[in-house]
């Protein structure tokens, strides 16, 4: 009985560390840069070429926002349509349980592209309390727009996205909150090295050659 008993143990515990060994450490690329600068096209790009996972603040917002019975709905569409960054315990949790998602369902999928944060101090410091050390933060990739390309871009995406945000006026307070809240995260991470800077005034295909070298050369 006893001996059946540490038998099928001994089966099992080979099993189960064989499932820790493979559980990767989360990778993570920051992705940042004006409203419209492209993250979401490039993003989209990365994922058909490389095994990242990309993980969208705004969009992950905007489900919660959609969400029936969520907590934070009105909260959240509020602060989206007045280009103000919603505080940050939302934020990290919706990234967080989906990473966490993710991994589960295959934990081969590692790699994260986390598109739109951190974009204001309050961020960085959510994201320091919640996952220093549980994940690496490989770099930051940084589209540089200008202001004037990032709002006629949002403005031809809001001719169909359905978004509350794609108008001049929300446009102007998003830019302000780009300047004056995600400059300063940026210029921190170029401060440590960490920033890879694409010039993304660009067509998306010469944007998207940029992006294929810094990953080729970073993984
Ligand atoms: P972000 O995620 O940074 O807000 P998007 O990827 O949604 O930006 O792009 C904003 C709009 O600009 C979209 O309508 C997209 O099709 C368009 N766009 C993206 N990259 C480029 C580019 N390099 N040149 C021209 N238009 C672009
Ligand atoms: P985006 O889809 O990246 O253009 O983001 C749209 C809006 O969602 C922003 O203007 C903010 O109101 C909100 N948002 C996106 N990312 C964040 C974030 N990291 N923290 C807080 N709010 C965010």
């Amino acid at each position: 009985m006893i001996g059946r008993l540490f038998g099928n143990v001994s089966q099992r515990v080979p099993s189960l560390l064989y499932r820790v060994s493979l559980m990767m450490k989360p990778q993570v690329v920051f992705v940042l840069g004006g409203p419209g600068a492209g993250k979401g096209t490039q993003c989209s790009k990365i994922v058909e070429s490389y095994n990242y996972t990309h993980l969208s603040a705004g969009d992950l917002l905007r489900a919660e926002r959609a969400r029936e019975g969520s907590e934070f709905g009105q909260l959240i569409g509020n602060y989206i349509k007045e280009g103000k960054i919603v505080p940050v315990e939302i934020t990290i949790n919706l990234l967080k349980k989906a990473m966490e998602e993710t991994m589960q369902k295959d934990e081969k999928k590692f790699r994260f592209l986390i598109d739109g944060f951190p974009r204001n101090e309050d961020n960085l410091q959510g994201w320091n309390n919640v996952m220093d050390g549980k994940a690496d933060v490989k770099f930051v990739l940084f589209f540089d727009c200008g202001n004037e390309v990032c709002i006629d871009r949002c403005l031809e995406r809001g001719k169909n996205s359905g978004r509350t945000d794609d108008n001049r006026e929300s446009l102007e307070k998003r830019i302000q909150t780009y300047l004056q809240s995600t400059q300063p995260i940026i210029k921190l991470y170029e401060k440590h090295g960490k920033v890879r800077t694409v010039d993304a005034s660009r067509s998306v295909d010469k944007v998207f050659a940029d992006v294929k070298a810094i990953l080729d050369k970073e993984g």
